[in-house]
């Protein structure tokens, strides 16, 4: 399936001779061949850290990369601030949802390790 992708966008120059560079030149095509579409899960004050990167200033669409409503559609779980214990329940519930190859991205500090609220009873300390 991703040697189908790859064979529909042209080869400008073929590098015969360094097998490094294409190598290189595949995985270009890979990441032209499909935008990547996330669903943005966010909490707390992680939540504004998004709309900078999905607007005009750096424009994360020109990369490809645009925001999904729906989970089944995304390929990307993004997730920016942290995660309580009740939340995780709803963060679990919209990763199940997704269609295979998907992935979690965290932004944050707070999501990746419960940042300034490691102390919490009630926040996820890790998140795998
Ligand atoms: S790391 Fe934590 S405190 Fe900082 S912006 Fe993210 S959620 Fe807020």
């Amino acid at each position: 399936m991703v040697m189908s992708r790859l064979q529909k966008i042209p080869v400008v120059e073929e590098k015969k001779g360094n097998p490094l560079a294409r190598v290189f030149d595949d995985l270009v095509r890979f990441c032209r061949s499909r935008s990547l579409f996330i669903l943005h899960y966010c909490t707390g004050c992680g939540a504004i850290e998004l709309p900078p990167a999905m607007t005009s200033r750096f424009d994360m669409e020109r990369l490809g990369i645009q925001p999904m409503v729906s989970p089944r559609q995304a390929d990307i779980l993004l997730i920016t601030g942290y995660v309580s214990i009740k939340t995780l329940k709803r963060v679990i519930l919209t990763y199940e949802q997704m269609g295979s190859p998907k992935y979690v991205v965290g932004i944050c500090s707070c999501t990746v390790n419960g940042g300034m609220y490691w102390q919490s009873y009630a926040t996820a300390k890790k998140l795998d």
